[in-house]
């Protein structure tokens, strides 16, 4: 029809303005640059720690871009960028290949076991090619998949494709991963799926966990979470900790793991392990040496 051709007709027309026009077309540009030449992109550790006895048992792979001239960008800005342009699966091998290489490197160091968690779009889930992704890059660095978790952000669930989703779950548990729902809580997703997933983890959003432990209506949703989750066989990790009476509420409460600023932020892999190492030699830090080196 006409109004089809002229739709066409403007298509094709427009990109080329939009490359000089739009910064976010700018963006995506040195993104593909960023990929192809190395050196800009890294993967920052933020720790998780056992509750019970302060002990290091995850750490959390986060998307880190030092862009030459615009200096650090948020993965928060970037992520939707190559998701909508088509770059995320070839940003999400990276940061498979990056992390499993990371955690080569600490078993060759003869670092204490800790699962690596990587944040997986729904883009990686429903369109490429994960499962083989992820086993060849667990072949290639020698690195058992018990090892490798995957954060499933909560609105993944709502994305129309995620019908599926149960089975292709079930293949990745199957390879030997670990899932966690991450942003546990915000996706406005029924509460039905935790029945019919296999998962083995919530992560509790820090939307409930920043106003604790005054605010009751959050202090009601964590309590009713972490009793929930414990009836259903999943573990929790609060995230978003950053006071000691967020800490003290949650270790009271029961919760068993803790991700937060108080504890520590995300950092590069080498900084991490000297407080990893010292933890395996002598037990636990005390929380002002590690205030302290936060
Ligand atoms: P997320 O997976 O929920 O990651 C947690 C975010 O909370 C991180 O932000 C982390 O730096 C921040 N955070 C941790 N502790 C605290 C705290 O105590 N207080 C506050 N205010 N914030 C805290 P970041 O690194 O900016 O990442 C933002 C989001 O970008 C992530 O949210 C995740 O959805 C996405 N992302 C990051 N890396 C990747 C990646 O490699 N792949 C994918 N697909 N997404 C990623
Ligand atoms: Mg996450
Ligand atoms: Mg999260
Ligand atoms: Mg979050």
């Amino acid at each position: 029809s006409a109004k089809r051709n002229g739709r066409n007709h403007s298509q094709r027309f427009r990109p080329a303005l939009d490359v000089q026009a739009s910064p976010q077309l700018g963006l995506l540009n040195d993104l593909r640059n960023a990929l192809a030449v190395g050196g800009q992109l890294e993967l920052h550790y933020q720790p998780q720690y056992r509750l019970a006895d302060d002990r290091l048992v995850g750490l959390e792979a986060l998307l880190r871009w030092r862009h030459p001239r615009d200096g650090m960008i948020s993965p928060g800005d970037f992520i939707p960028l190559a998701e909508r342009h088509g770059l995320m699966s070839t940003l999400g091998d990276w940061v498979i290949d990056q992390a499993l290489a990371q955690l080569a490197h600490w078993q060759r160091k003869g670092l204490p076991e800790a699962v690596v968690w990587i944040n997986i779009s729904a883009m990686q889930l429903f369109q490429g090619d994960l499962e083989t992704a992820l086993a060849s890059g667990l072949a290639r660095h020698r690195v058992p998949a018990r090892l490798l978790g995957l954060e499933l952000t909560e609105s993944v669930l709502l994305d129309e494709r995620a019908g599926d989703i149960a089975p292709r779950l079930e293949r990745l548990r199957g390879q030997g991963h670990r899932v966690a729902i991450d942003d546990f809580g915000t996706g406005y997703s029924s509460l039905g799926y935790l029945k019919h997933l296999p998962l083995d983890k919530l992560k509790l959003d820090r939307a409930f966990i920043r106003a604790l432990p005054d605010d009751r209506a959050d202090a009601a949703i964590v309590c009713a979470v972490l009793a929930m989750a414990e009836g259903l066989g999943l573990e929790v990790v609060a995230e978003g900790v950053e006071t000691e009476p967020q800490r003290d509420f949650l270790l009271a409460q029961g919760c068993a793991e803790v991700q937060g600023f108080f504890y520590a932020r995300p950092q590069p892999a080498a900084r991490l392990e000297a407080e990893w190492q010292a933890q395996a030699s002598a037990g636990s830090f005390t929380q002002g040496q590690r205030v302290a080196e936060a």
